[in-house]
């Protein structure tokens, strides 16, 4: 009787992993090497499109793998700064967004790791629309090829700073990571890659001995730990003194400077206090601060203390970065971009 095998998807799984696949299917493993080739870096879509693997092998990789994970649902340019957003249906029909920004030097990559995600972090529209799962490697990975695919200026940062957080779904964001770091891989290096997040302290940790060495953000938004747990619930679980431990450890592993993210709510972390707390703060840890703009959730009709919070003014931003420069702190303003599509930081969200 015939057996019915599932389909192996290939996006997502590093080299060794898919010369294991090919053994598996009694095949030599340099077939992994040039079918590795094909779908990372020249971003083949079909299987028909791998030349120089043979008509019987393409045939048989049709029957027993599949290739693609996501579908590009649409997109929509910014006619302000050519901010590109995408929107992404998974194979079950999930959706998620991801974003390309292209600046002057280079152009960012911003994509999503979960469909959804469970912090609920007060400021953040993908927190409003609740959490539905964790995207697997391929589909991480397949933002990167996709958008890539179909923008017309090579990509050369990527930060995992979409909606969802990597480190809740630790295993799959480590695997998208190795691809990137696979010697073969052209393009991308892990140097130019960020993961954010909002503070799994243990995942911060593991992330430092895993030997990837990506740049971490660590979005921190108050020094205040009942500030901080009130607009972020995660910090009740993880809170700051044992993430900023963890980010010490990360630092002494990978020394390279944490980027802090704080997003700027007027009354809430704007104050005098705030300031001579960072200054503190950024003593204890080689990092810089980047201030960000709060993007207004009001596509989302937010409840409670979502609708209460309300964006410090530019000027005023500006004034709270010159204090900080004022002590030697290393302090950038981040600009808003593709806020007129709500593809700013913190404005991704879909309706299930
Ligand atoms: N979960 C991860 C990654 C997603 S958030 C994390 O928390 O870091 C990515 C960045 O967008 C974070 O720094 C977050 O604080 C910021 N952000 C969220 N909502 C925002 C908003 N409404 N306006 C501006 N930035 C926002």
């Amino acid at each position: 009787m015939e057996t019915k095998t599932k389909k192996m998807p290939l996006k997502g799984l590093t080299l060794d992993e898919l010369k294991d696949f090919f053994v598996s299917i009694d095949e030599p493993k340099f077939r992994a090497t040039q079918v590795f080739n094909w779908m990372y870096n020249h971003k083949a879509v079909s299987f028909d499109e791998m030349l120089n693997v043979s008509k019987s092998l393409r045939e048989k990789l049709a029957e027993f793998a599949l290739l693609n994970t996501l579908e590009i649902h649409s997109t929509k340019t910014s006619s302000q700064n050519g901010t590109k957003k995408f929107l992404f249906s998974t194979l079950e029909g999930n959706k998620i967004e991801s974003v390309v920004i292209p600046e002057l030097k280079r152009v960012t990559l911003c994509l999503s790791t979960q469909v959804g995600c469970p912090l609920d972090c007060k400021f953040c529209a993908t927190g409003l629309m609740g959490y539905k799962k964790n995207l697997t490697a391929g589909e991480i990975f397949d933002q990167y090829l996709l958008t890539q695919k179909n923008f017309d200026r090579p990509i050369t940062n990527i930060v995992y700073m979409g909606m969802g957080e990597p480190l809740l779904n630790f295993q799959n964001t480590l695997k998208s990571l190795e691809i990137f770091k696979e010697e073969m891989t052209k393009g991308i290096s892990l140097k130019k890659v960020t993961i954010s997040t909002a503070g799994i302290a243990p995942k911060i940790k593991e992330l430092a001995d895993s030997g990837l060495k990506v740049r971490l953000a660590f979005s921190l938004h108050s020094c205040f730990e009942p500030i901080r747990s009130k607009i972020m619930p995660i910090n009740e679980k993880y809170p700051l003194r044992e993430n900023i431990e963890a980010l010490k450890y990360y630092y002494e592993k990978n020394k390279t400077r944490i980027t802090f993210e704080y997003v700027m709510l007027k009354g809430l972390n704007d104050r005098e206090e705030d300031i001579n707390m960072l200054v503190k703060l950024t003593k204890r840890i080689p990092s810089k601060i980047n201030l960000i703009p709060f993007n207004s959730l009001q596509h989302m009709n937010p409840i409670g203390l979502s609708s209460e919070l309300i964006p410090t003014t530019r000027k005023k931003i500006e004034d709270f970065a010159n204090r900080l420069r004022s002590f030697n702190v290393t302090v950038m303003v981040r600009d808003t971009q593709g806020e007129d599509i709500n593809a700013a930081c913190g404005q991704l969200a879909i309706k299930f």
